[in-house]
Formats: structure tokens, sequence, C-alpha cells
């Protein structure tokens, strides 16, 4: 069962601007939802940024990414979960 959504940082949503956002503009989102029905909503992250759900993709698999945010792959312990995922 998925407990994060996939967020995707919008520049033209940044709060506080900078090149990390720009780098990894991939977030997890509690999922208090399915994520599909979720998809196009804005959420706050687990790192705090503000990201609109990407219902399609799944955070198991992009937090691994290079383009995920740390903090956020950090908080969720996505590599984790992913050495277990079948
Ligand atoms: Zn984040």
């Amino acid at each position: 069962m998925d407990t994060y959504a996939v967020g995707f940082s919008r520049p033209d949503r940044r709060s506080t601007g900078g090149d990390a956002e720009l780098q990894y503009p991939w977030h997890a989102v509690e999922a208090h939802r399915a994520p599909a029905e979720l998809d196009g909503e804005i959420e706050l992250a687990v790192c705090g940024a503000i990201v609109q759900v990407w219902g399609s993709q799944r955070w198991a698999r992009v937090g691994a990414g290079r383009t995920a945010c740390p903090e956020c792959a950090r908080l969720t312990a996505v590599s984790r979960s992913l050495s277990s995922a079948r």
C-alpha cells in the first residue's frame, strides 16, 4: 500500500526559491487518500515544500532517483522500503 504520493515542486509555486528545488523537484506527500485521487492537488510535502501531486508517479520509485528531494527521501526512508519492495 502506498503511504506517500509524489509531489512536483513547480517553479511558479516556489515559496523560497533556490537551486535545491530546481535540482530536486520531486517530493513525498503523505497520502491520506489514494495517490491517484490526489492527482493535481496542491499539498504539503513531508519536508514542508508546497507541491502539486503527480498521482501517476510512485514515491518508492521516484524517491530513489537523483532528482528526488533528499529531505523527503530521508524522512520517508525510501531506500529502506525500496529494498523490501517487490
Ligand atoms: Zn521534499
